[in-house]
């Protein structure tokens, strides 16, 4: 495997990082997850368009064009040979003596991007089942509309869940609403068949599959509410499922050991994910 890492191209063994860089030490970085399918990438723009604006909330610079950064992407697909799978952008602060202040102009942000095969169509076995959804509260700091590396909440949410023998955890906020999934944007679909999906704010990441669901379930003609809702209420919804990058659309059949709907993957969710490819933007490296 080959990893690119600050402008060369590295075998994995020996890929490295300086000691003292700041995405190592402070979490001072951000990251994005693009999916491949068949040697292209999958809603490309809005990807890099949130890696922009992640690393502008954070005043870190952007360490190449987009189109620069899409060539070393290409890149390093073409030297793993990876057709289907997931490729990983992280930019850091950079390294320099450990200090809470922001280096000065001297130090450069950090870049690594690295390609994962996966088997195409894994995803679509799992689907065929369904996730189970486990709930804790969120505890995460209230910038979680921002896509950096701070993901210990996240790691513990993870553990948990699958030491109950989920799959995925939902995060619940002090106001019993949920929030969205550890790694996923969390939704519902109502008994009169509304998708309903938490509003963009600061307590949760714009998902770019979430983005692209809402553009699907446009052209399907389905209503979608954007605002918060509770975990009773996805108790009593028709069906559930979360959205990601690496999942696109999983259809969710438990929370918290409790049966959604019929305990199957529902018919909205289902279709919705064999539209998604077909609506997203799959762009040539
Ligand atoms: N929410 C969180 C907390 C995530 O970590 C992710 C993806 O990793 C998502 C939502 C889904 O975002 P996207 O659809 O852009 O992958």
């Amino acid at each position: 495997r080959i990893v690119y890492v600050n402008g060369a191209y590295k075998r994995y063994a020996e890929a490295a990082i300086h000691a003292e860089d700041r995405g190592f030490q402070f979490a001072d970085a951000v990251y994005e997850v693009i999916e491949v399918l068949d040697g292209r990438l999958v809603d490309a723009t809005r990807h890099l368009a949130r890696l922009a604006r992640s690393l502008g909330e954070l005043a870190i610079a952007r360490p190449m064009s987009d189109r620069a950064l899409l060539n070393i992407i290409g890149e390093v697909l073409h030297r793993n040979r990876v057709r289907n799978g997931i490729v990983y952008i992280q930019v850091t602060r950079g390294a320099g003596p450990r200090n809470f202040s922001f280096p000065g102009p001297e130090i450069f942000p950090t870049l690594i991007v690295l390609a994962r095969a996966q088997r195409r169509g894994w995803a679509d076995e799992l689907a065929e089942q369904g996730i189970t959804i486990k709930t804790m509260p969120d505890n995460r700091w209230g910038r979680s509309d921002i896509k950096t590396v701070m993901l210990l909440p996240a790691v513990l949410a993870k553990d948990a869940a699958r030491r109950d023998g989920a799959n995925e955890a939902w995060f619940v906020d002090s106001s019993g609403a949920i929030t969205e999934g550890a790694s996923s944007n969390a939704w519902i679909v109502t008994g009169e068949g509304v998708l309903v999906t938490r509003q963009l704010d600061t307590r949760i990441l714009p998902g770019i599959t979430r983005a692209t669901v809402n553009d699907i379930a446009a052209s399907e003609r389905l209503k979608v509410e954007e605002r918060a809702f509770t975990l009773s209420e996805a108790l009593k919804a028709r069906e559930a499922f979360v959205t990601s990058a690496t999942n696109t659309v999983m259809p969710v059949v438990a929370i918290d050991g409790k049966a959604i709907g019929e305990g199957r993957p529902g018919p909205v969710a289902r279709r919705l994910r064999s539209r998604f490819h077909q609506l997203a933007e799959i762009s040539i490296v």
